[in-house]
């Protein structure tokens, strides 16, 4: 049996499990973890060798996206791995087991704090889930070098975390740059457009930093494009997500009132899984996404026809000008169903 990389905190698992008296249990990884699956449901089998344990393979992309669900009339647990939890309502138990990485974040923060200018007095600091159990640690560290850390709750979110799609907990911030800790490119794009600050992004995994101005522009860059080809369509579908985490009905219905309003075809077209080959059937000249937000930013590559979000569509049809761009965020407030 491979050895597990990750702290899958097997005893909290098996402890829920017998507290529950749960019979039927789906595991649910995200694409990163998968290959452990296996491992970890025969780690769990050979406790609880009376539970059923089942793997849910469809992917998932976050916590947007519980198996909950799919499964919900058999299932009395499902256990998530990696993910925080999202304030949505779940048609059965839900165990979070977050992802948390023992890199350090202390080297990386070091580096960007040595590229700061003198003037640099307050530093807004956000992170991810895999980071975010040593953000205090962060803020000892900057704050023991003389700066002033500035953090704020989100909206879905913890104090100083923010995810793909919500970016709630920076955009208020009065800091003179802002440091984010984590590795993903997307994450510190989305607090660059949010802030409009400089953005130094701290990697922990290459211990090292870098601005992510550069990135910024080549985004932008992308997106000018895609609107600019969007603005010959004449054929709209609307991406809705059937996703509970991901799913914005209302805004479907009305991102479809507005193109018709604007004497284009629109189409509502309902999707789990969102995929390339998947639009292929569908004679639309663009695509707008109401699911996940990165499917647009991340993936455009992988589409021939322009993918946009619901504020680039606003600019496709001149009801926002391209300097008050924006990337698209989708913030649960209270419990939904
Ligand atoms: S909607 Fe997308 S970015 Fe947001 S949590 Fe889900 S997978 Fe992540």
């Amino acid at each position: 049996m491979a050895t597990l990389d990750y702290d899958y905190k097997f005893d909290v698992i098996i402890d829920k499990i017998r507290d529950l008296d749960a019979h039927n249990i789906i595991l649910q990884f995200p694409e990163g973890l998968k290959s452990d699956a296996i491992n970890v449901s025969n780690t769990l089998q050979k406790e609880l060798p009376d539970v059923n344990i089942m793997i849910d393979a469809d992917p998932c992309f976050g916590a947007c996206d519980l198996a909950d669900i799919k499964v919900n009339k058999h299932i009395d647990l499902v256990v998530h791995f990696a993910h925080t939890p999202l304030p949505i309502k779940t048609d059965c138990p839900v165990l979070f087991i977050e992802a948390h990485s023992n890199a350090d974040v202390e080297a990386p923060i070091s580096d960007a704090i040595s590229k700061l200018d003198e003037e640099v007095k307050t530093i807004g600091l956000v992170t991810t889930t895999q980071h975010i159990h040593k953000l205090e640690e962060m803020i000892e560290y900057i704050e023991n070098r003389g700066y002033t850390v500035k953090l704020d709750n989100g909206e879905g979110t913890s104090r100083g975390q923010v995810l793909g799609c919500n970016f709630t907990s920076i955009k208020n911030l009065d800091v003179d740059v802002i440091i984010y800790v984590g590795s993903g490119d997307f994450h510190a794009l989305g607090v660059k457009l949010f802030t409009n600050k400089k953005v130094l992004l701290a990697d922990p995994f290459i211990g090292k930093s870098r601005d992510i101005e550069e990135f910024t522009d080549k985004i932008i860059r992308i997106r000018f494009a895609r609107i600019t080809k969007a603005k010959e369509a004449k054929s709209f579908g609307i991406i809705m997500s059937s996703k509970k985490g991901q799913l914005r009905f209302d805004l479907a219905l009305k991102l479809k009132k507005l193109i018709r309003d604007h004497g284009f075809e629109a189409q509502i077209l309902n999707m789990d899984y969102v995929s390339p080959d998947l639009l292929l059937p569908y004679d639309l000249d663009a695509f707008v996404m109401t699911a996940c937000p990165r499917i647009a930013i991340d993936d455009s590559a992988m589409y021939k026809k322009p993918v946009i979000t619901p504020d680039e569509l606003e600019i496709v049809l001149g009801l926002r000008q391209w300097e008050d761009y924006q990337m698209d965020e989708i913030i649960i407030h209270d419990e939904q169903t």
